[in-house]
């Protein structure tokens, strides 16, 4: 098999998978945080478990980005420090600004199956910047696509690490519960950080124009649309005073 052939079928599976995904989470909540249940195997520590599922998005990629050709042309390092600087983040920060609830524990399945996604999904962006993107020359950085999108991934970024910060100071407010999260996107949607995070990939996608980068944003709206739709459904079960006028993920639609 050549490169080019595993490249081609692994971002076929991506896109099949993605499908499966938004179809299989409909009908089941991922098992962690608030929609942890027993009964789906071994469990480990909330924070071990994040780095171990989001790091191979990080070190896999940074491996396959230095393998190319392009990987030290202006524009591929542009891109490749805008997904570091998310997942860099997600793997090694993120988890260990957390409050977790005491004794929280997460489900090994779904951290499996993360790792195993975010390996694939660094392959393919890594590889596909480096070794494939012929098109991400010097001219690129004034093509609208590529400013649309650094735009886009900027505000999306923000949206989604603001967000998931006021959760946290919700966290120390009231150690082991959840409350009501007031204030800044919480105002139109129960989820902003998951809308942030859709922003991100989008606009990721939009400036590097590639399938590869669709993939991602098509995976990660498989998995946090059906997410923030039961979470959404959890807050106004638990909370009787739950904003009713409050989305679920998208202002005034969803
Ligand atoms: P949540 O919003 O469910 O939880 C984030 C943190 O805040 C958790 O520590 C949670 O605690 C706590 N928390 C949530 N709601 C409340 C509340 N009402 N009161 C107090 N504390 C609360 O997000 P996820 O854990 O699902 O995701 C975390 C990050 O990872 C997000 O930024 C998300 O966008 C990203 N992500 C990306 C995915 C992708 O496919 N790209 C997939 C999944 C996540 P607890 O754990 O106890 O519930």
């Amino acid at each position: 098999m050549t490169d080019d052939t595993l490249f081609n079928g692994v971002l076929l599976a991506v896109f099949a998978s993605a499908l499966a995904t938004v179809l299989l989470l409909s009908w089941v909540d991922a098992p962690y945080g608030r929609h942890q249940s027993s009964g789906w195997g071994p469990t480990i520590p909330v924070r071990l478990g994040w780095v171990l599922m989001e790091s191979p998005a990080s070190l896999v990629f940074f491996y396959f980005y230095f393998t190319g050709q392009q990987a030290f042309q202006l524009v591929p390092l542009l891109l490749m420090v805008m997904w570091q600087l998310h997942y860099m983040h997600r793997s090694f920060i993120y988890p260990f600004q957390i409050r977790v609830k005491p004794g929280a524990r997460t489900t090994m399945l779904v951290i499996a199956l993360g790792s195993f996604y975010c390996g694939i999904n660094g392959y393919l962006n890594g590889t596909y910047l480096s070794h494939y993107a012929n098109h991400l020359t010097v001219d690129w950085l004034t093509d609208p696509r590529f400013i649309l999108g650094v735009m886009l991934f900027g505000f999306g970024y923000y949206l989604n690490k603001r967000s998931d910060r006021m959760l946290r100071e919700l966290r120390e407010q009231n150690p082991g519960a959840y409350q009501i999260p007031r204030g800044f996107g919480f105002n139109w949607v129960s989820m902003p950080n998951y809308l942030g995070e859709i922003i991100t990939w989008s606009g990721f996608a939009l400036a590097s124009w590639s399938l590869a980068g669709l993939s991602f944003v098509l995976f990660t709206m498989a998995n946090l649309v059906p997410r923030a739709l039961a979470n959404h459904r959890w807050y106004r079960e638990t909370f009787s005073d739950y904003p009713r006028d409050r989305k679920a993920i998208i202002p005034y639609i969803l």
